[in-house]
C-alpha cells in the first residue's frame, strides 16, 4: 500500500492510568484503525541533544528524576499523571516524531502513533498530559535538513508550548485550528508571532460546535495559501483527533471521514510529504479517524469538492479577520 508508514513504540504503555483519558487503552482504539499492509516501524529514543533544543536540560533532569521516584502515580499538575515509565514513554514518543520527520525527509509519510502527547509542554513545565513537545523537538531536528518547517495543529485544544517554541523565528509556520474559550485558553488571533516570527504563528479558535465547514473554510482560506507561500521543506501535523463529535474533551463536530478530506487539503498544499503526530484523541471514533487519515496518505485522490458546505457566519469573520492580521494569508 502506497508511500506511508507508521511508527509505534512499546515504550508507550508504561505511561499509564487507568481510568484517566490519556490512558494507553486509547492506543488500543488507535491501532485498531490502522489499514492492513501499512508498514510499522519501531521508534527508537530521542538523543538528548534534539529534546534540549525544546526542553532545558534542567526540566529534561528533573523529569527524569520525579519519574523514576514514582512508585505509584503522581501528579505534575491537576490533569498530568507521571508513572515510573513516564520519562521513557516520552523520550520515545519524541524519538518516534523525530523518526517520523526522517521518513518524511526520505520521500515516505509517516504518521507516529504514539504517546504520551506533546502540545502543551513548554520548554521548562509538563503541562496538560505531555512532557516532551514531540511535535516541536521533530521540527527543530527538521531544521538541520531544510530551510523552513511548517507545523499544522488540529488538535481540538491549542499547542501553546508549540507555538511559544516558535514565536520568535520566521522558519517554521505554525498553524492552529482549534475551539476558542477551552484549555488551555491560548491561541488568539492576534497571538501571531514578535520579532522576526511576526507573522508566522496562525491562530484560527473556532467557536464550539463548529463541523467540517468550518474546518475545511479554515484549511482552504487559511492553511493552504499560508502553507503554498511559506513553502516548508518538512511538514508536521500536530494530529489530534479530539475535535470528533464524540470525543468527551471537545465541543467539535468532526466525523472520522471529515479527518480523510482534512488530509486530503493538506497533500494538495503542500509538495512534501507529511510527518504526522499524535495529539489527543479519546472517543469511541477516534480509531475510524486514523482509518481515515492513512487512507487519504496511503491512496491520495482529489478531494471530493461536492461536499464544501458554507461555514457559519462567525467563523468567516474570525477567518476575514485572520486575513487582516497575517501578511501570509492576505
Ligand atoms: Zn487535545
Amino acid at each position: 500500500m502506497g508511500n506511508c508508514c507508521i511508527i509505534v513504540s512499546p515504550a508507550s504503555a508504561g505511561h499509564d492510568l487507568p481510568g484517566h483519558p490519556e490512558c494507553n487503552a486509547r492506543m488500543v482504539n488507535v491501532l485498531h484503525g490502522v489499514p492492513p499492509g501499512i508498514p510499522r516501524r519501531i521508534a527508537g529514543p530521542a538523543p538528548d541533544e534534539s529534546v534540549h533544543r525544546v526542553h532545558t536540560p534542567y526540566y529534561t533532569a528533573w523529569l527524569r528524576q520525579r519519574s523514576c521516584a514514582a512508585a505509584i502515580p503522581g501528579w505534575l499538575d491537576a490533569d498530568t499523571y507521571v508513572t515510573h515509565g513516564t520519562f521513557i514513554a516520552a523520550r520515545y514518543a519524541a524519538g518516534a516524531a523525530i523518526m517520523a520527520l526522517d521518513r518524511t525527509l526520505d520521500g515516505e509519510h509517516a504518521f507516529a502513533l504514539v504517546r504520551p502527547p506533546g502540545h502543551h509542554a513548554e520548554h521548562d513545565r509538563a503541562m496538560g498530559f505531555c512532557f516532551f513537545n514531540n511535535a516541536a523537538i521533530a521540527a527543530a531536528h527538521a531544521l538541520d535538513a531544510v530551510d523552513r518547517v511548517a507545523i499544522v495543529d488540529w488538535d481540538v485544544h491549542h499547542g501553546n508550548g508549540t507555538e511559544h517554541a516558535f514565536y520568535g523565528t520566521d522558519k517554521v509556520l505554525y498553524c492552529s485550528v482549534h475551539q476558542e474559550h477551552h484549555f488551555p485558553y491560548s491561541g488568539r488571533i492576534e497571538e501571531s508571532g514578535t520579532g522576526a516570527g511576526e507573522g508566522y504563528t496562525i491562530n484560527a479558535p473556532l467557536a464550539a460546535g463548529g463541523g467540517r465547514a468550518e474546518f475545511v473554510a479554515v484549511f482552504s482560506e487559511l492553511f493552504a495559501p499560508a502553507l503554498g507561500r511559506f513553502r516548508p521543506g518538512a511538514v508536521i501535523v500536530s494530529a489530534g483527533q479530539d475535535n470528533l463529535s464524540d470525543d468527551p474533551l471537545g465541543n467539535m463536530n468532526l466525523r472520522p471521514d471529515d479527518l480523510l478530506y482534512l488530509t486530503r487539503i493538506l497533500l494538495e498544499a503542500v509538495e512534501c510529504p507529511l510527518a504526522l503526530v499524535l495529539e489527543g484523541g479519546y472517543g469511541p471514533s477516534h480509531g475510524a479517524a486514523i482509518s481515515g487519515i492513512l487512507s487519504a496518505l496511503s491512496s491520495p485522490v482529489p478531494g471530493d469538492q461536492a461536499e464544501k458546505n458554507t461555514p457559519l457566519p462567525g467563523t468567516e469573520r474570525m477567518i476575514a479577520r485572520v486575513k487582516k492580521h497575517i501578511p501570509l494569508v492576505r
